[in-house]
């Protein structure tokens, strides 16, 4: 089967029509703007990292090296058995190339890649990835570059607490297929962030148009 075709993708493509299991708590420039104290801090357990463009290069396996410093410092907080890393691209379907690539990840950044049978957004590796944790959804964190594959496959496990980062490492390297559904996913994100803050504000408006006798 063509390799950029994801099945359990389009099997839920429905799941897009759902739009608060795409929606990220937070978003970042990159893993470097997160406060890790205060998600520590917050009860989190356990990270789940995704690696194309969140932490490493597209095919890549060497740790970004504007991120090395704040990987280092992740690990420092939480210890390398309590991050696991998901990529659709190593560790599952075990062929010899993504097995060889979940190797080189793994001794290159020093933590566990996952493997799975299914690829995100199916829910199956978040939870064989919370079970190498030991966390529960309530306990896990999932960062990543993608909402279609990362924030809503996290969802469907059930871990509530996801972070975007908005800044790929390597965009222009994408292939066609993740360029077109990332400029989708933006534009959906940026019109939804629009809709919810004029329902706020327009929520506000009410209110103060009741306490003032106005409308
Ligand atoms: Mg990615």
């Amino acid at each position: 089967m063509a390799q950029w075709l994801n099945v359990d993708f389009l099997r839920n493509a429905h799941l897009f029509f759902n739009r608060d299991l795409m929606l990220p708590t937070s978003v970042f420039p990159d893993i470097s703007g997160i406060g890790w104290e205060n998600v520590q801090a917050s009860g989190i357990k356990g990270i789940i990292f995704d690696a194309d463009q969140t932490l490493v290069p597209y095919h890549g396996v060497m740790l970004h090296p504007g991120l090395v410093e704040t990987f280092d410092k992740v690990k420092r907080v939480y210890g390398a058995d309590k991050i696991a890393i998901l990529s659709n691209y190593a560790g599952n379907q075990m062929d010899d190339r993504r097995t060889k690539r979940k190797q080189a990840l793994e001794a290159n950044l020093g933590v566990r890649v996952i493997s799975a049978a299914k690829k995100k957004p199916a829910p199956e590796p978040y939870h064989a990835a919370m079970a190498y944790l030991g966390t529960t959804p309530e306990t896990t964190l999932m960062v990543g570059d993608r909402l279609a594959t990362d924030i809503l496959g996290a969802r469907r496990a059930g871990i509530q607490r996801t972070f975007l980062v908005l800044n790929p490492i390597d965009a222009h390297n994408d292939p066609w297929y993740t360029s077109l559904t990332r400029n989708f996913e933006r534009k959906w994100y940026d019109k939804e962030i629009q809709i919810r803050w004029l329902g706020y504000l327009s929520g506000k408006w009410m209110q103060w148009g009741s306490h003032t006798g106005g409308i």
